[in-house]
């Protein structure tokens, strides 16, 4: 257990009078969770501060060397006044499995979830209350160290962040267009794939970028290899319904092993889907498109949830899915997600866990 210290902020901002124009992430709450790491003293001093700027020496290693890690989550208000979390040990150990790969000591799961628990208790008043918008939880993790050496640092600082963030969709789930890949690629073998770490995000920027000037809303990633075989759409895992069965990309090392990934399977498989978790040719997807069997596309992820797909556009050749509409699973599946999420569905499996008042 962290024993927490919390400074309340003297001015507290005004909250949003409209919550349908929130968009994502571009406001704050009032105040934010810091712990520091020190080697030999691990982490300490656990603190709910006001929300303001870090003060920081530019010669800091996270500014050289993009040694951090981070995660991303939502607090969501029920109907009866609930604020939840979703499965949130399932980022705990998440952040513990990036945190291993990039060198930065591992915060225990029950203080990285403890933590996350307090400050959305603190900024509790933030978490909207219109239909679709929740609070987006962003806990981080930065090498802290100053100096230009290259090694693992003797610093760090845990932050956590919460940001009131509007509807994903706000004109209903309209399937994207996206662009196969075939230059740049996300991940590979021995990579950081399967880390949240800003590193695989700035490296992913320029593809993204390109894509979206030819008019796609994202980049489907091929493996880094052979560059054959389907993996991630932007930052969201992604998942293939082809003559009647489920398709994703096994989490082997250069697929970020997603929460709504792990639990939308977890709801196939009760629901009776065969799921296969494994190599997909994208030469197969597009066969299957040719052969009128590719049905539904989808990628996931917490913020989006489900974003499905209408359109896949390789070398050239573009495969329509369905008719251009969200397909009946990738709907039902958003309904069912959500309605846990929100508390209109009983969670039968105990993944929503209520934030305690503790402040
Ligand atoms: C965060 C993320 C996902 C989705 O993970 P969730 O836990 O479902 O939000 C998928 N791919 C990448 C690259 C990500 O960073």
């Amino acid at each position: 257990m962290l024993d927490i210290k919390v400074t309340r902020t003297a001015t507290p901002k005004a909250k949003p009078a409209d919550e349908n124009h929130l968009g994502f992430g571009k406001i704050f709450t009032d105040h934010m969770f810091l712990m520091d790491y020190t080697e030999g003293e691990g982490w300490h001093d656990p603190r709910i501060v006001p929300y303001a700027p870090l003060p920081l020496d530019p010669a800091t290693v996270v500014f050289h060397y993009a040694q951090e890690i981070f995660e991303g989550m939502k607090a969501y208000r029920t109907a009866d006044g609930t604020v939840q979390l979703f499965r949130p040990d399932c980022n705990a150990n998440r952040f513990q499995d990036s945190a291993d790969r990039l060198c930065i000591p591992r915060i225990p799961a029950d203080d990285f979830v403890q933590a996350v628990e307090a400050l959305v208790d603190v900024d509790r008043d933030w978490v909207p209350y219109s239909d679709g918008a929740s609070l987006y939880i962003r806990p981080f993790c930065f090498a802290n160290d100053v100096g230009l050496g290259v090694h693992a640092s003797k610093h760090y600082i845990f932050c956590i962040i919460c940001s009131p963030s509007g509807a994903y969709y706000a004109e209903g789930l309209d399937p994207v267009r996206i662009y196969v890949e075939d230059e740049y690629i996300r991940a590979a073998p021995g990579l950081t794939g399967f880390t949240k770490c800003g590193g695989n995000y700035a490296a992913s920027i320029k593809a993204g970028e390109l894509a979206e000037e030819q008019g796609f809303s994202q980049v489907l990633w091929l493996d880094g290899v052979e560059k054959k075989y389907v993996e991630e759409v932007g930052s969201m895992n992604i998942m293939f319904k082809i003559d009647g069965k489920i398709y994703t990309a096994a989490c082997t090392g250069t697929v970020l092993p997603g929460v709504t990934r792990r639990s939308i399977i977890e709801l196939l498989r009760d629901w009776g889907y065969e799921v296969v978790e494994g190599k997909l040719a994208i030469a197969d997807v597009m066969q299957a498109a040719r052969e009128g069997k590719l049905e539904e596309v989808f990628g996931t992820g917490t913020a989006a949830v489900v974003s499905p797909v209408k359109e896949l556009d390789w070398k050239g050749e573009q495969a329509l899915i369905g008719d251009g509409k969200i397909g009946a699973l990738t709907q039902k599946l958003y309904d069912t997600l959500t309605g846990i999420q929100w508390g209109k569905l009983p969670d039968t499996k105990g993944w929503t866990v209520p934030v305690k008042k503790m402040f």
